[in-house]
């Protein structure tokens, strides 16, 4: 499944035999998207793990929260995973970790302080911290996962404390770039390990994993130092409050902003559970440092002279629910725009959320803000590596295989070709997709086949895990609304009650009156029972779905709409009246009740009342929506 695509699609394959001595690489999520990277590496009777990680809904999968990984493999073969490595605290490496350990234990974690420290939160909170071990890991320490040997050397990204991977296993070394970009001038000072990448690849690298996030973008990535100049200037001069929004997760321009507030005599107010996590647990393993009376409770905020207040908030994605959309909606309690206040947003939007970004920066102009925002203004760079930096990487490594990993399809595709341009044979470059298994030699590679792979919806209560039928039932009512038809048949499969139609959100042809479209509708049903053999040839269970599926495709036909469509077939084994006065006779009123037929069915059945079949109707659809428990 790609994040790009539309559809939900699951896939299911043969077996992959394990437990042979043959080296399998196989991602379970984050290729041909960005976004729950997780990827299992199996030799013999041994599997680690690197990463493990969530992604965040496309605008059509309405209701979804969270985007997980089909982890079935994972489950099956619980036994012999030895262990995960984690690359940094990033939710698309870290976020999906809570939800495999409700399903089994992982017998180690290995990862940087700050991931770990993130981790601990949430399993503590999730009561998940007995099933599994955390060791925090330093830059070029080495550690055994089964039959792998794992070192962790530190790379630079958007998150401090993150690492790359070099990994020993018995048929080569592998190299696992995690989320990188060659930052030259960290603001924390932690350089590249260049030095052990050149030093693994003079004893020679198997295979290459590397992010192809910025590989449709050349040259280099600047550094985070970049973005202070910038911010310096900003407040420097901002006459009043200066409100900055960036990823929750950026370490590296939280600690820049909150530099800005000490060298301007400014108290800051941190709004979003997700930043202030974070910024205490960074402030505590030492990777900001600041004075405890820096920060304020946002009702302090208000006592303050407006030039002496900077307000840090997530929202940069124009999330709906976040302090800062609420705030350029005049929404916010304690925070109203005020002529005059600057406001930096200092991200880019993730694709599918610029339009909701757009809008909140809309609303902050119309309330008297300047906001400094996009890609030229300065206050924002990425945490990947651009396609100069990505042919660094692969002729420090000088890989004999290339993996292109952490991209959607068209990323994955020309960061093999850029690699072919740095003189990786072709034949040993692999475009994959979640699910494939790569088998490795020191002399070949291939892919050999397919684990089951797909993706879990969850809702906002991460309780719950969504059926992806009700997600597409859900794009098909917001799209096109809902057609609920109910009739009862007798068993030579006349109708001798209804059909009743329902329509919500549907539109009716230009001119035509509401009745007038129902009827048509009703008319519609009674063509479709009269398709005899085929009806009379059904099973009960059938006739529903028959109806249902004549009725979609006059939809699509005549209206060139797809609507949600329910169909309630009630057969009863009477024998008929032979009267089929029902399907002409009635008038059929908004909700197509044929008063004839009604009253006929009433007085011959005495089993059913419309509302109660109306009822039913609303249950039944109900039930269809309800999301179901895992
Ligand atoms: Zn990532
Ligand atoms: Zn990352």
């Amino acid at each position: 499944m790609r994040s790009s695509a539309v559809a939900v699609e699951n896939t299911e394959s043969g077996k992959v035999e394990l437990g042979t001595n043959v080296l399998k690489i196989i991602p379970i999520g984050g290729l041909g998207e960005i976004g729950k990277n997780t990827l299992a590496i199996c030799y013999g009777d041994d599997i680690m793990l690197v990463d493990a990680g969530l992604a965040f809904p496309n605008e059509d999968m309405i209701g979804v929260d969270l985007v997980l990984p089909d982890i079935s493999f994972l489950v099956e073969n619980q036994d012999r995973i030895k262990g995960l490595a984690v690359t940094h605290g990033h939710e698309d490496h870290i976020g999906g970790i809570p939800f495999i350990l409700k399903e089994m234990s992982i017998p180690v974690i290995y990862g940087p302080s700050l991931a770990i420290g993130l981790l601990e939160g949430k399993l503590k909170e999730g009561g998940l911290d007995s099933r599994t071990v955390m060791r925090k890991v330093r830059p070029r320490q080495k550690v055994k996962i089964g039959c792998f040997t794992v070192q962790f050397i530190r790379c630079t990204h958007s998150i401090a404390d993150s690492f790359s991977l070099i990994i020993n296993t018995p048929v080569g070394t592998l190299i696992h770039t995690g989320d990188f970009k060659f930052d030259f001038t960290p603001v924390d000072g932690e350089l590249f390990d260049i030095a052990s990448l050149t030093k693994a690849a003079e004893e020679g690298v198997l295979l290459l994993m590397s992010d192809s996030t910025n590989t449709e973008r050349e040259g280099f990535t600047p550094s985070e130092k970049t973005v202070w100049k910038k911010i310096n200037e900003v407040f420097s001069s901002a006459p009043k409050r200066i409100i900055v929004t960036t990823f929750a997760s950026n370490v590296h321009r939280i600690r820049q902003v909150l530099q800005a507030a000490m060298k301007y005599d400014r108290k800051v107010s941190i709004l979003g559970r997700s930043m202030l996590n974070l910024a205490s647990i960074a402030r505590e393993l030492g990777y900001m440092t600041f004075p405890d009376g820096l920060l304020i409770p946002i009702d302090q905020i208000n006592k303050l002279p407006p030039n002496k207040v900077v307000i840090l908030t997530t929202g940069s994605q124009g999330e709906p629910l976040s302090a800062l959309t609420r705030i350029a909606n005049d929404e916010h309690k304690q925070i109203k725009i005020m002529q005059g206040d600057t406001v930096v947003i200092s991200a880019t939007p993730i694709p599918g959320n610029e339009r909701s970004i757009a809008n909140t920066i809309n609303a902050l102009f119309v309330r008297g803000a300047d906001v400094i925002y996009g890609r030229d203004a300065g206050v924002h760079v990425s945490g990947h590596a651009c396609r100069e930096e990505q042919k660094l990487m692969i002729n420090l490594c000088k890989p004999k295989f290339f993996m292109p990993v952490h991209g959607e399809y068209r990323m994955l595709v020309l960061h093999s070709e850029l690699a072919q341009e740095c003189g990786v044979e072709k034949d040993n470059c692999f475009v994959m997709d979640n699910g494939d298994v790569l088998e490795l030699d020191d002399e070949r590679g291939a892919v050999t086949g397919r684990i089951k792979s797909g993706i879990i919806l969850v809702d906002s209560s991460r309780a719950w895990h969504i059926n992806e039928e009700i997600v597409d039932e859900r794009r098909h009512l917001a799209a096109d609304g809902l057609v609920a038809v109910a009739l009862t048949l007798n068993g030579k499969r006349e109708i001798i009650a209804g059909p009743d139609v329902s329509l919500k959100g549907v539109i009716f042809p230009r001119g035509m009156a509401p009745d007038e479209f129902v009827s048509k509708v009703q008319s519609e049903v009674r063509n479709i029972l009269n398709v005899k053999p085929t009806v009379d040839a059904l099973a009960e269970a059938e006739l529903s779905h028959f109806i249902q599926g004549g009725l979609e495709g006059f939809f699509a036909e005549k209206m060139r709409s797809r609507p949600l469509v329910h169909v309630m077939v009630h057969q009863v084994s009477m024998p008929s009246t032979g009267n089929t006065e029902s399907r002409d006779g009635g008038t059929a009123s908004r909700d197509g009740s044929t008063e004839s037929a009604e009253s006929r069915f009433d007085k011959n059945c005495k089993i059913q009342t419309r509302e109660s079949r109306l009822e039913s109707t609303e249950t039944k659809l109900e039930s269809k929506q309800t999301i179901e428990p895992k």
